[in-house]
C-alpha cells in the first residue's frame, strides 16, 4: 500500500459500496468508503426495506377480513397511515446502524462527503481534501429517471422516494410504470383504500417477467380494483391545485384523461455517473452505464465499478455479488465464478408475490434457444390449501436434452423464498430428478417446488 491512505476506497455506501468495504475489511485491506448522505444507500433509506416494510404491513390490513371471518369485529376507523410510515423509518434507520456497526468491526472507515476521482489513485472531497486509494471502487448507485412533462416535485409528481417518504396517503394515485417498483407501490396503495390507476406501456405489468405468471397477477389485481392500462402512455400532464390532471394514449391512439392527488413517476433509474470525474481518468461510459470485465474491472487497472452504476439488473443483490468479486479480485484472491445473468433472482413483493430467474417463455422464443417446460399449481401443495394461498403456480423451463434448469417462473404465495431452492438446483447444476426425489417436508408450499420438478419428470403426484 505504500503511498497511499487506503487499499480500497470506495464512492458510495450503499449495498455496494458497503458490502465491498466490509468484504475488504475481511480480506485484511484497508478500506474506506464515502458516503455524502446515509450508508445502506437507495436499498436501506428508501428502497428495498421501507418498502418491504409498508408491504408487510399493508397485508397485515389485507388480513383483516380474514380476522372478521373468525368472529373478532376489526374496527379500521382509526387507521392512522403515520404509523404505517413511522415502521417503515424505524426499519431503516435500525438497518442502516447495523451497517454502521459491521463497517466499523470490519475496520472500514465511514468518510462523510461527496468524493470525485481527480486521479487514476486519488478521490477529492468539495472541501478540497484529497484522499488516495491503491484501488478505487466507483459504487455510486442510481436516481429515479426523470421524463419530460413529468419532473418531480414530490408534491404532486413523486419520484419513489417521495412516495417512501409520503407521511400520508393520496386518496387516488397514477402510477407510472408497471416494473417491480410500480407494482410494490400500487399493492400498497390499494391495500391501504387509495384509488390506483397503473399505466404500463409495454403489453402487461411487470413485463420483463413471465407471460402466464403475470396474468396470474394481473387478475388478482383487477379483482382487487386496481385499474391497469397496459400498452399505454402518459403524453400529458398538467398541474392544478386539487392535483394532477393526465392524459393517457392507448395503442390505437385513443386518448382519455386521468385525474388524481398525485401521480408517481417509476419508469426506471438513472446511473449517478456524471459529475464524479470518470473523464479524468479516462473511463467512458454507455448509456450511462460504466463498462466493466468479468470481475467489474473498468478499462483502468486498479479501478472497479458495482451495483446500479453498471448495466447488470439494477438490485441490491446484483449490486452484492459485484462487490465481493471486485473486492476479491483486488486481493489476487481467485474470485467467484462471475455473474450468471441466468442465476440472478428477481422478486416483486405482491399478493401473489412474482419470483424468477433465468429465461421467460417470451425471451427464449425471441433468442430461439430450445426449451420444454412443465409447471405445477400451488393448489396440489396441502399447505397453500391450508393457509388459503392457493393461487399461483412453479413452472420449469429446462433444456428438453439435457434437462438443465434454464428458467423458473414461481407466482404465489412465498415465491420470494421458494426460488432459491430451484437456483440452488441450477448452481450446483443439479437435475429436475434430483430435486424430485430429495424428501420435502409435508405440508410446505415448497412440495409445489418438488412436484413442479417431478412434473418434469412426468410424474407429478399431487394432481
Ligand atoms: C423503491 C425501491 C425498491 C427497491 N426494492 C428492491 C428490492 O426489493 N430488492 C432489490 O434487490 N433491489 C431493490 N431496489 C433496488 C436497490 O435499491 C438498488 O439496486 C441498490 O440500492 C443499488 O445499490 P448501489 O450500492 O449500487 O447504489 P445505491 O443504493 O444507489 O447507493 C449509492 C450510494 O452512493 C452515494 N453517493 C453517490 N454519489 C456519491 C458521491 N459522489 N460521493 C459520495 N457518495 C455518493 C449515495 O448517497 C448512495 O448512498 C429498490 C429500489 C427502489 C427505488
Amino acid at each position: 500500500m505504500a503511498g497511499f491512505d487506503y487499499d480500497v476506497l470506495i464512492i458510495g455506501g450503499g449495498p455496494g459500496g458497503y458490502v465491498a468495504g466490509i468484504r475488504a475489511g475481511q480480506l485484511g485491506l484497508k478500506a474506506a468508503v464515502i458516503e455524502r448522505d446515509k450508508v445502506g444507500g437507495v436499498c436501506l433509506n428508501v428502497g428495498c426495506i421501507p418498502s418491504k416494510a409498508l408491504i408487510h404491513q399493508a397485508e397485515l390490513f389485507r388480513s383483516i377480513p380474514n380476522l372478521r371471518d373468525m368472529g373478532l369485529a376489526v374496527d379500521t376507523a382509526g387507521f392512522d397511515y403515520t404509523h404505517v410510515f413511522d415502521k417503515s423509518r424505524k426499519a431503516s434507520d435500525t438497518l442502516v446502524k447495523g451497517v454502521q456497526f459491521l463497517l466499523k468491526k470490519n475496520k472500514v472507515e465511514t468518510i462523510v462527503g461527496e468524493g470525485t476521482i481527480s486521479g487514476k489513485n486519488e478521490v477529492s472531497l468539495k472541501d478540497g481534501k484529497k484522499i488516495t486509494g491503491k484501488n478505487l471502487v466507483i459504487a455510486t448507485g442510481s436516481r429515479p429517471r426523470v421524463i419530460p412533462g413529468f419532473e418531480f416535485d414530490e408534491k404532486q409528481v413523486l419520484s419513489s422516494t417521495g412516495a417512501i417518504m409520503l407521511p400520508k396517503l393520496p386518496r387516488k394515485a397514477i402510477i407510472l410504470g408497471a416494473g417491480a417498483i410500480g407494482v410494490e407501490f400500487s399493492h400498497v396503495f390499494n391495500a391501504f383504500g387509495v384509488e390506483v390507476h397503473l399505466v404500463e406501456m409495454l403489453d402487461r405489468i411487470l413485463p420483463i417477467e413471465d407471460a402466464e405468471a403475470v396474468q396470474v397477477l394481473a387478475r388478482a389485481f383487477q379483482k382487487r380494483g386496481v385499474q391497469m392500462y397496459t400498452g399505454t402512455k402518459a403524453v400529458s400532464m398538467q398541474k392544478g391545485a386539487g392535483g394532477v390532471s393526465v392524459v393517457l394514449e392507448d395503442k390505437s391512439g385513443t386518448r382519455k384523461t386521468v385525474e388524481a392527488d398525485q401521480i408517481l413517476v417509476v419508469v426506471g433509474r438513472t446511473p449517478n455517473t456524471d459529475g464524479i470525474g470518470l473523464e479524468k481518468v479516462g473511463i467512458p461510459t454507455e448509456r450511462g452505464f460504466i463498462p466493466v470485465g468479468d470481475f467489474n474491472q473498468t478499462r483502468v487497472p486498479g479501478i472497479y465499478a458495482i451495483g446500479d452504476v453498471v448495466n447488470t439488473p439494477l438490485l441490491a443483490h446484483v449490486a452484492f455479488k459485484e462487490a465481493e468479486l471486485a473486492v476479491e479480485h483486488m486481493a489476487g484472491k481467485s474470485p467467484h465464478p462471475r455473474l450468471d445473468l441466468l442465476s440472478i433472482p428477481s422478486a416483486t413483493y405482491c399478493e401473489p408475490q412474482v419470483a424468477s430467474f433465468g429465461l421467460p417463455e417470451w425471451k427464449a422464443t425471441e433468442q430461439k434457444v430450445a426449451f420444454a417446460k412443465a409447471s405445477f399449481p400451488y393448489r396440489g401443495a396441502g399447505k397453500s390449501v391450508a393457509v388459503e394461498q392457493s393461487e399461483g403456480f412453479v413452472k420449469v423451463l429446462y433444456d428438453p436434452k439435457t434437462k438443465e434448469i434454464i428458467g423458473v417462473h414461481i407466482v404465489g404465495a412465498d415465491a420470494t423464498e421458494l426460488i432459491h431452492e430451484m437456483l440452488l438446483g441450477r448452481t450446483a447444476e443439479l437435475l429436475p430428478e434430483d430435486i424430485a426425489e430429495m424428501i420435502h417436508a409435508h405440508p410446505t408450499l415448497s412440495e409445489a417446488v418438488c412436484e413442479a420438478m417431478r412434473a418434469v419428470e412426468g410424474w407429478a403426484i399431487h394432481i
